[in-house]
């Protein structure tokens, strides 16, 4: 198409060749040409051969995000619409399309929809943007959300720290259609859950854990579950409905464990768990003080290597946690442990937690592996699609 050009330096091609859809600022031959935020370039080679077409963000230094690997592509309505029906297709092929139900609908770069993020909640959908060309689009974007037959209206999340990289204020509100109830509930493998589009953390409720708290349900029969960083309770009720004896519910959010108990409620158990709100270092460390033991120990922190430079401290952090996991199991317990950290690879993650079973004194052996839902894809060409890990050990 006629867009723009915009050169990369000698040799600088290879990842776009690769299909990776960045291209950092020092890959360029101009980096700083003045291009306005999110508009469509055509990305050349240092030959002048066409790439790719790209959004442009004078901001960020990722400079420009790959819309279509083919060059001749015209970035419009048309080709939006046909990304979300792609998407939008193998969400219906996974069966998560249940008008009752939830998932993500969009996600990202694995979508061929950078800077783009949506999450359906039965017919209303939380929408995210954390790209200038995404940004760009927004309008677009929003009224080809509300042609979906199975949406009535979209509210948008765009209050995240990472539009300030992109140069964007950060955002939220109604984005288009009918306004979003208080609560909205969605039904997951029979289990209900009511989630605040508005308030809630991310867009409201973690669609990615979905394979996860089917494994946590499967296992959890006859077992003294602790729950940490249990936000509105998915594990607690998936634990439950599988047969666990208690469950023991800790975060330091109460408005989050307020929920917690609307849904362990809603789905029928009136009893049998208990909320704890604080510190989950600090509550660990005290259960452990005081010799309570546990069958099922799920630790579900939030990030915490948001970057390179908390790397170390981050590892530190899910050590420690899986230690006191550990040392909190009765003999034939299990931990579930987890990392939504991108930083952290799946390998190093299952090294920290031997090193931890080894402080515990403990044997453990890995009996499942968890990752991101289906409807969170890991695009082979993107791998930082990929983030959340999970191990589920049994320990002797
Ligand atoms: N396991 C949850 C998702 C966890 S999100 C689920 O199944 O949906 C991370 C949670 O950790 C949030 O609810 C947040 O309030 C909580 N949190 C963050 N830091 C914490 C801390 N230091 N102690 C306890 N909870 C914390």
């Amino acid at each position: 198409m006629n867009y723009p050009r915009c050169q990369l330096l000698p040799g600088r091609e290879k990842s776009l060749l690769r299909r990776h859809p960045w291209v950092f600022s020092g890959a360029l031959a101009e980096p700083d040409a003045a291009f306005a935020p999110g508009e469509t370039v055509l990305l050349c080679a240092a030959d002048g051969t066409p790439l790719a077409s790209a959004a442009w963000s004078p901001e960020s230094q990722l400079r420009a995000r790959v819309w279509s690997f083919d060059p001749e592509e015209v970035i419009d309505a048309d080709f939006f619409r046909a990304r979300i029906a792609r998407a939008t297709a193998w969400r219906r092929m996974l069966g998560l399309l249940d008008p009752a139900g939830g998932c993500r609908l969009i996600y990202s770069e694995s979508d061929g929809l950078p800077g783009l993020i949506v999450d359906r909640y039965g017919e209303f959908a939380a929408a995210q943007f954390t790209g200038a060309g995404a940004e760009r689009f927004r309008d677009t974007i929003a009224g080809l959300l509300l042609e979906l037959p199975f949406l009535r209206g979209v509210y948008e999340r765009s209050d995240v720290p990472v539009r300030g990289k992109e140069g964007l204020a950060e955002r939220r509100g109604m984005l288009a259609g009918e306004n979003i109830p208080a609560e909205v509930e969605i039904v997951e493998e029979g289990l209900t859950f009511a989630v605040d589009l508005r308030h809630g953390q991310k867009t409201g409720f973690y669609f990615d854990l979905r394979s996860a708290r089917s494994v946590v349900r499967r296992r959890a029969a006859g077992r003294r579950v602790l729950n940490v960083f249990a936000y509105t309770g998915g594990f607690a009720v998936a634990a439950l409905a599988g047969g666990a004896v208690s469950v023991l519910n800790v975060d330091s959010s109460a408005p989050a464990l307020a929920r917690a108990e609307k849904n362990l409620r809603r789905n029928g158990f009136a009893s049998g768990w208990e909320n704890c709100c604080g510190d989950a270092f600090r509550i660990l460390r005290e259960l452990d003080g005081a010799g309570e033991k546990f069958d099922l120990v799920i630790l579900d922190p939030p990030k915490l290597i948001p970057g390179k430079a908390a790397l170390l401290r981050g590892c530190r952090g899910y050590q420690d946690l899986a230690r006191l996991g550990f040392r909190l199991l009765d003999p034939g317990g299990m931990l579930a442990n987890f990392s939504c950290s991108g930083l952290m690879t799946a390998e190093l993650f299952q090294k920290i937690t031997a090193d931890a079973a080894l402080e515990a004194g403990r044997d453990a052996a890995v009996i499942a592996r968890m990752e991101q839902a289906p409807d969170h894809p890991t695009a082979l060409a993107v791998p930082e699609t990929f983030y959340l890990k999970g191990l589920l050990s049994r320990v002797e």
